[in-house]
């Protein structure tokens, strides 16, 4: 019997359900052709072209001034920016920060960041993270390589350990009186000193890369980030979702693999919603791309039929 982690295990409970006739194991096998090796690979060329097309922006604005319809393209940072010289954005935790620090923000701050929050509930929060996030391409590339060369984790902690860190963030800009996340920020960091010039601050972002690479496997965005842990919050009621075939699923476990958030992939409670719920689930399409039996897929929460309750698993005889 197929076990790989999480829900996937529940396949081997004895309960007493009816079976459910499984496709034969299939394992994900990388195509030979070019175009079918695009096609597996359209979310991350996406995903790329759009973080570092909105850096781009940035750039082409801050120093050959770029504009559109004579106003500037897209000004400032992630932290605070400016689209077409009238629509503000803003990081709305930043923003709570800065609430949390005893300071009122200014207008222009609370409607960016309520144009920011709305955008990110409709696409599930943590699609900053894998579509935009800057930091998201350099762990990537960590955790890519820790795999290409094998490197255990020397440790671990839970991955609600970033929850804790968001917590601290807010009493501590309560009591400094700022906000306390800003200022040693990697993502507000590695963005800012990539538009306006490298400086000592990318020692942060190296820091990150080195302790994903050789210390823990998706240590940074998958543990301990705040500002993932804000986005998984608001994720947790997101619009798009990742949704879930449960009786084409073979239990291949490969999704598993390649997941960068591995406790989201839950087969009981994806089986019983029809869709991976959680907000920690950063919408990136690795799991989609690769998926033997074309059983995850993007949705729409509202289109998403929920499931039964998942029952006893049998292979097919071939498998
Ligand atoms: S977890 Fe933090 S650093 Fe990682 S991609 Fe999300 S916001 Fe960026
Ligand atoms: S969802 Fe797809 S990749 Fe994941 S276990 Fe099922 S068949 Fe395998
Ligand atoms: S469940 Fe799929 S889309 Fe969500 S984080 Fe994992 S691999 Fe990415």
């Amino acid at each position: 019997m197929n076990e790989v982690k999480n829900g996937a295990t529940m396949t081997t409970e004895s309960a007493p359900q009816k079976p459910v006739s499984r496709p034969p194991i299939r394992h994900f096998q990388i195509p030979l052709t070019l175009g079918g090796k695009l096609y597996v690979w359209r979310f991350l060329i996406a995903r790329r072209l759009v973080q570092i097309g909105v850096l781009i922006l940035f750039i082409g604005t801050a120093h050959w001034g770029w504009t559109l319809f004579n106003q500037p393209v897209l000004s400032g940072d992630l932290s605070s920016s400016r689209f077409l010289g009238v629509i503000p954005l803003s990081d709305p935790f930043a923003v709570l920060q800065i609430i949390a620090s005893r300071h009122m923000p200014i207008f222009d701050a609370f409607l960016g960041a309520a144009i920011v929050f709305l955008f990110y509930l409709l696409l599930g929060g943590r699609v900053f993270c894998s579509w935009l996030c800057p930091v998201n391409m350099v762990t990537d590339l960590a955790n890519w390589l820790r795999e290409k060369v094998g490197v255990r984790s020397l440790f671990i902690v839970p991955a609600k350990t970033r929850y804790w860190g968001l917590l601290l963030a807010l009493i501590l800009s309560f009591i400094l009186g700022v906000a306390a996340f800003e200022w040693i920020s990697p993502i507000a960091v590695m963005h800012r000193e990539l538009i306006f010039g490298m400086g000592i601050g990318l020692i942060a972002v190296l820091g990150i890369f080195i302790f994903d690479l050789l210390i823990m496997a998706h240590g940074w965005c998958g543990h301990l980030c705040p500002l993932g842990a804000f986005w998984s919050i608001v994720g947790r009621v997101g619009q798009v979702r990742v949704a879930f075939d449960d009786a084409a699923c073979s239990r291949c476990g490969d999704c598993v693999k390649v997941c960068p958030e591995p406790l989201v992939l839950n087969f009981k409670e994806a089986a019983r919603h029809g869709m991976i719920r959680f907000g920690e689930c950063t919408n990136c399409g690795k799991c989609v791309s690769i998926c033997p039996e074309q059983c995850l897929s993007f949705n729409l929460r509202a289109c998403i039929r929920k499931g039964a309750e998942p029952s006893q698993t049998t292979h097919n005889s071939s498998s």
